[in-house]
């Protein structure tokens, strides 16, 4: 069945909060068909375990701005120090193919989205604490020790806007939190 509604999730909180996570756990939950996610550009360099195409669309600060201005993105953000964009062309494939589109923004991107798209859910993840999100964060290693302060210091203001969001989920467990933000979609769907 195609899905004319449009419908959207946007997950976000935290770096180090999951949202990647749980962003992949849904996409393999509903499958192909049902659920698609977006692939940002973005002017970060690539982490070791990531591929051009997958994660990203990596791209230099150049070539963002050139595509900006041609408004290639329904939204973009600079945060950490570098640009992410979301492609219009991506959202309209989805929603023509039928599928619900899964995605993580950091919060700016997200409130960008819900003004361009208000039918959007919002659901927020919080870290289980700040000390676990530190070594989430520290952990990946391949985040610079600059980085990382960034990260952290932005972390204790996003998570004073949580309130914001429809839903806010702590994320202490992957299976749990996939289980319970199953819930909030599937009620959400219901409803659009
Ligand atoms: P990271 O560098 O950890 O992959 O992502 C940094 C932040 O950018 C995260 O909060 C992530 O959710 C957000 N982000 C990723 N893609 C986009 C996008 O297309 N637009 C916006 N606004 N934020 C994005």
């Amino acid at each position: 069945m195609l899905n004319k509604r449009e419908t959207l999730i946007v997950i976000s909180g935290p770096s180090g909060s999951g949202k990647s996570t749980l962003v992949k756990e849904v996409l393999s939950l509903y499958g192909p068909e049902k659920m698609g996610t977006l692939v940002s550009y973005t002017s970060r360099p690539p982490r070791r375990s990531e591929k051009e195409g997958c994660e990203y669309h990596f791209v230099s600060k150049e070539q963002f701005l050139f595509l900006k201005e041609k408004n290639f993105f329904a939204e973009w953000t600079y945060v950490y120090e570098n640009y992410y964009g979301t492609s219009i062309e991506q959202i309209n494939k989805h929603w023509n193919e039928g599928r619900t589109i899964i995605k993580d923004f950091d919060l700016q991107g997200a409130d960008a989205i819900k003004k361009i798209y208000p039918q959007a859910l919002r659901v927020f993840i919080h870290p289980p604490s700040l000390e676990e999100l530190k070594n989430r964060v520290y952990n990946r290693q391949e985040n610079e020790k600059k980085d990382i302060e960034i990260r952290m210091e932005q972390a204790k203001e996003e998570i004073k806007q949580a309130s914001y969001f429809d839903y806010q989920l702590k994320n202490a467990n992957i299976s749990d939190t996939v289980g319970r933000l199953k819930k909030i979609i599937e009620e959400y769907l219901e409803k659009a």
